[in-house]
């Protein structure tokens, strides 16, 4: 990726400033910058790379969101550190038991804020949208003849 040359530098360096994201400017103005990505190698590459980095982080924080969810619900039914609390470190069980459900519920609203602004600050929504959209195309191609007939009605 670095050993590529952008064909047109200050059309890349626009590009650059984007995040290499053209999804929000209008169709009309679009087609210069994706006749861009189809003849620069450079830019194209780069393009790939910051929408794979948005969809990474949208996958972490909502993993992220997913587990303080299940730590909270855990924490909630059973409470299997009480032993190590009560025994190992001496701690009254109570002030443990509040401590780790004040902490997951802190790691939950911080993992869905930060959920919320990847999903507002990137374009990974609609990157994620074509990839299912993409793969969706693909299963309906590869069904039996049958099934299609049906879905068509
Ligand atoms: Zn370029």
């Amino acid at each position: 990726m670095a050993r590529t040359r952008c064909t047109d530098r200050v059309v890349g360096a626009i590009l650059a400033s984007w995040r290499y994201d053209i999804s929000g400017i209008y169709p009309e103005m679009r087609k210069d910058y994706e006749h861009h990505f189809a003849e620069c190698a450079h830019c194209s590459a780069r393009q790939k790379f910051h929408r794979s980095l948005d969809a990474t982080l949208a996958v972490l924080t909502s993993l992220a969101v997913f587990f303080f969810l299940f730590a909270l619900a855990v924490l909630h039914h059973i409470k299997p550190l009480e032993h190590v609390a009560f025994k190992v470190f001496g701690l009254d069980i109570f002030d443990m038991y509040h401590m780790l459900v004040s902490a997951g519920i802190a790691g939950l609203c911080f993992s869905v804020m930060a959920f919320a602004l990847v999903l507002m600050a990137t374009p990974a929504p609609s990157y994620l949208g074509g990839i299912a959209a993409e793969r969706a195309r693909l299963i309906e191609e590869r069904l039996p003849a049958a099934i299609k007939a049906l879905r068509l009605r």
